[in-house]
């Protein structure tokens, strides 16, 4: 007999990205009916985001009021709605593996998205915003980084980018920094590495492509945490983006290409004894969680994904290993913390709340709930004005208590509740990354 719901805990399936089959549309609609017919019986998952509204919207407004009637072109409305945050398969599916229904929302989203890349459906805009990296390159060259911030803030410059590429007009978009993390970090003294039971006592840092061409200052405020606390580091030889864009694309080829440039080299810290960290959450997921998925066979894949953590995590093992200094100066206040979903279902729990919470004259308000960006989605202009309903309550929630200072993890999460909050004409809270908070409530400058 089926049981209803699972007792036991959720384990996932390798994504099959290389099978013909997983390109075929037919069998697509054969997999999505059948999973759209238990979220239709089930509908959870109503308020976590605009594909679920969108399904049952056109299962309540079909000829049966069944999933039998919705017209199978219209699946591809549902498949445009997810910008595959994970929640509904993390945090609320009583029917994922192993039950047997075997429900993987997310995973059926990302084959449709694939099926439409592999088919060229994918706009110049997409492909061009998910290139983060070749992004960032151009626009920090020197005489070009002043002219990109400039029109990224320019009402007319604006314009045209919503006419001719579909950015939305009316997104805050990260300026690009001067210099970037990987030309400005400094070396790290000599300390000796000092292993604990549960983590490495030396670090390589995977700048990521925010941190290093949009917010230098997160990586920064890294260097320093670690610094203080005398764990060694280096900066990671050479890094191409994470790939986590072009997975949201569906582009499994350009994932791949990334996976093979960053792979090798990540290994050999691995293999050396390194934990590696990454300050954004979305990468950090990439690296444990879905690189695993997409190429179960390589070993070094599964070695990277081991030594990979969110800075915070790796900072509580050390604490719980007893080699964190915990000598702080400042007081912060009240914190608004917003933990991102990326952050969520890395299954680690709350590390960042952890750690700030260490600090003397602090109090933090954790707020659960996504904030609408999702990596590219919410400043494409078809999807902006849903990606700000979506995290309205976030924006409320962060800023009705007059907070000193409003935090998260995704760097790009935390413009967003500053954007959203302004909108709501709630007073400016100081936005800061957690580093930085905890580089401030150490009194390092
Ligand atoms: S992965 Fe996120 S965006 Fe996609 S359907 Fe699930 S909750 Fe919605
Ligand atoms: S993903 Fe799972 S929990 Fe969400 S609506 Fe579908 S069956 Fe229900």
């Amino acid at each position: 007999m089926t049981r209803e719901g699972n007792l036991d805990a959720p384990t996932r399936h390798p994504v099959a990205w290389r099978d013909p089959e997983f390109y075929d549309r037919d069998a697509f609609y054969k997999e999505a009916e059948r999973i759209f017919d238990i979220c239709h019986g089930c509908r959870r998952c109503v308020s976590l985001c605009g594909a679920f509204p969108t399904l049952f919207d056109l299962v309540d407004d079909g000829k049966t009021m069944e999933v039998d009637g919705v017209e199978k072109k219209d699946y591809w409305k549902v498949v445009d709605q997810c910008y595959l945050c994970d929640l509904c398969y993390m945090t609320k599916c009583p029917y994922v593996p192993p039950h047997p229904w075997n429900v993987d929302f997310p995973h059926l989203m990302l084959r449709g998205k694939a099926i439409k890349f592999d088919s060229g459906e994918t706009t110049f805009r997409d492909r061009l915003l998910t290139s983060t990296d070749k992004l960032g390159k151009l626009a920090t060259i020197p005489v070009v980084v002043k002219a990109v911030n400039w029109a990224n803030n320019a009402p007319a410059a604006r314009a045209a980018m919503q006419a001719t590429l579909g950015v939305a007009a009316e997104a805050a978009l990260p300026p690009y920094a001067p210099a970037t993390f990987r030309e400005t970090a400094p070396a790290s003294l000599a300390w000796p590495a000092r292993d604990g039971d549960r983590a490495p006592g030396r670090v390589a840092v995977f700048a990521t492509c925010y941190v290093n061409y949009n917010e230098p200052g997160i990586g920064a405020d890294l260097l320093k945490v670690l610094s203080h606390n005398e764990i060694p580091y280096v900066i990671v030889a050479s890094e191409a983006c994470c790939g986590m864009p072009k997975l949201e694309l569906g582009d499994f080829p350009s994932v791949e290409r990334l996976k093979n440039i960053n792979i090798p080299v990540l290994a050999g810290y691995a293999r050396d004894g390194y934990a590696i960290l990454a300050a954004v959450p979305s990468c950090t997921l990439m690296f444990k969680q879905e690189l695993p998925l997409l190429f179960p066979d390589d070993p070094d894949v599964q070695l990277v994904a081991d030594a990979m953590f969110d800075p915070f995590e790796y900072l509580v093992l050390r604490d719980k290993d007893g080699l964190l200094r915990k000598d702080f100066t400042r007081p912060l206040g009240n914190v608004s913390y917003h933990i991102p979903c990326h952050s969520r279902v890395q299954n680690v729990g709350q590390k960042t709340r952890e750690a700030l919470e260490w600090i003397p004259g602090t109090s933090v308000k954790t707020v659960e709930r996504c904030a609408g960006h999702d990596g590219t989605w919410g400043v494409k202009k078809e999807y902006f004005a849903m990606s700000m309903k979506i995290g309205k309550p976030v924006f409320r929630q962060m800023t009705q208590d007059g907070p000193d200072y409003v935090s998260s993890d995704c760097p790009i999460a935390g413009r967003r509740i500053v954007q959203g909050a302004a909108a709501e004409g709630a007073a400016r809270a100081r936005k800061e990354h957690p580093l930085t908070l905890l580089r401030i409530a150490y009194g390092l400058d």
